[in-house]
């Protein structure tokens, strides 16, 4: 067994029970074989790794949820720090805070943080990781009401490459502060967030309206109309998929192409209804189900469907607007895909996202009234991907000249593209550049969106 003096956790090689179940990633592409996992149990037990991959010159990854669509927390041949253990979640409702692990996940967090109303605003799938999430930004249902995950963040608690345990807060290493507030797991490991609470559920309003694939463009037309007119208590995905073969859907359209608008709301079951009510009026929906439900289940609402074992590939881009050039490329594109399972979610980002300074954090996209667009490519039989990344690099080539640019979201890259990289931090990347050659000069941490130290 491999030594790692002082280490509390688990050391898992190739030859031992349980290395395959540590070694999965969510995308069921990416088969990797570590030399060593580490599983750790404290911040400790992560300074302890760092130090032993480093001097056997072991390349690292960091694994949190371990949903990066790249596979970039885990390594052939290197090691795998796995912060899994990491996953508790205490609250204090009265300060309105909460302390997580590093290796939690976003249903870790929802639980324990609904026990008491509160919520952390977070990624609509509760079996992502917050490590990753966050660090990356971090946007769902909550976006237009708190802002993104990191909006709310109040420190963290991270193991930098020479096996230094930081804080890092507005008071206290605030560069370090401001990179990790949207430039990944660039500049070391982070063991514990600290966020700030809110208000949100128990129960939330859901509803979600479905219509052909023949109706996108006015689909997409209704929603630049509304979206800027609704309060920051109701948030719309734009989901284009195929209808489930779910009771509420009509037979005939079953696994039919079509496009979606999932509505949630956080306020007044009326104020939900009446913007339900707005959207049908303006574009009758071939069907719909809507509900009152718990705020965890509406975050556990789409788990089956974004399993693990699918094989995954996606692309994104920001769109400041939904102009009559992208709706046109967007139809055309969405009628194109080959796979039932592959989709494309619009998320609007406005309101408490907008309000949150450019600079005050590393977050890679403006703060203004926009879109993020992801374009997934979804398969479960490997053989059958390919055709599907055809069709997200084709879609998304198509609808450059009506994008934002370049740069995405960086959470939603499925390739280290550095001009993509550099395109989506603009003028931060060079700050974070610096902040990089302060934490890690050597860029241990490279298996993520990585930035190059200055
Ligand atoms: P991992 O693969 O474990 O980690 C991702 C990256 O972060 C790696 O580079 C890893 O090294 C690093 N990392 C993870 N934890 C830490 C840590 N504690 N310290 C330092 N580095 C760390 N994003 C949204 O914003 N909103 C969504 O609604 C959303 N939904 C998603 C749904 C699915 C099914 C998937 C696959 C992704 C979704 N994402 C969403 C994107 C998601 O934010 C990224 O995939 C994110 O990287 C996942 O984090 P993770 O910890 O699960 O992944």
């Amino acid at each position: 067994m491999t030594e790692l003096a002082g280490f509390s956790g688990t050391v898992l090689t190739p030859d031992q029970d349980g290395y395959d179940e540590a070694r999965r990633l969510w995308n069921a592409q990416h088969v990797r074989q570590p030399a060593v996992i580490a599983q750790v149990q404290s911040a400790e037990d992560v300074a302890v790794a760092i130090r032993y991959g480093v001097e056997n010159g072991l390349e690292i990854a960091v694994r949190g949820g371990a949903h990066s669509v790249s596979g970039a927390s885990s390594v052939d041949n290197g090691l795998m720090i796995d912060l899994s253990a990491l996953n508790s979640v205490y609250v204090d409702a009265e300060a309105r805070l909460a302390r997580v692990g590093g290796g939690a996940l976003l249903r870790d967090l929802d639980g324990a943080t609904q026990e008491h109303g509160l919520a952390v605003p977070a990624g609509v799938i509760s079996h992502t990781g917050v490590g990753g999430l966050t660090l990356g930004g971090g946007m769902g249902w909550l976006s237009r009401k708190y802002g993104l995950s990191i909006d709310n963040l109040e420190s963290v608690q991270l193991v930098t490459a020479d096996g230094s345990i930081l804080r890092a807060a507005e008071d206290e290493n605030p560069d370090l502060f401001w990179g990790v507030r949207g430039g990944g797991g660039n500049f070391g490991v982070v063991t514990e967030f600290e966020f700030r609470l809110h208000e949100a559920g128990p129960m939330v309003q859901y509803g979600m309206q479905f219509w052909t694939v023949d109706q996108g463009a006015d689909v997409l037309r209704l929603a630049r109309e509304l979206f800027p007119t609704l309060p920051a208590d109701i948030n719309i995905v734009i989901a284009a998929l195929n209808a489930p073969p779910a009771p509420f859907v009509p037979e005939a359209l079953h696994f039919a192409p079509g496009y979606a608008f999932v509505t949630v709301g956080f306020g007044p079951p009326e104020q939900h209804a009446e913007v339900l009510e707005r959207i049908r009026t303006a574009l009758p929906p071939s069907f719909e189900f809507g509900t009152p439900m718990p705020y965890v289940a509406l975050q556990q609402s789409l788990d089956e469907p974004n399993d693990w074992g699918h094989h995954s590939y996606e692309k994104g881009s920001y769109l400041k607007e939904l102009s009559d050039g992208a709706i046109e490329v967007i139809t055309q594109e969405i009628a194109k895909k080959v796979s039932p399972m592959s989709a494309t979610m619009i998320y609007r980002l406005d309101q408490a996202y907008s309000a949150v300074d450019d600079d005050a954090t590393a977050f890679g996209g403006e703060r203004t009234d926009q879109y993020a667009l992801f374009i997934v490519g979804h398969t479960l039989a490997p053989e059958l991907l390919e055709a599907e990344k055809q069709w997200v690099r084709s879609f998304w080539e198509a609808l450059q000249p009506h994008t934002a640019g370049i740069g995405s979201y960086v959470n939603g890259m499925t390739e280290a593209e550095d001009d993509r990289i550099k395109a989506s931090y603009g003028s931060k990347y060079e700050r974070l550049q610096q902040i990089k050659a302060k934490y890690d000069p050597d860029n241990v941490f490279h298996r993520n969106q990585n930035i190059l130290p200055a």
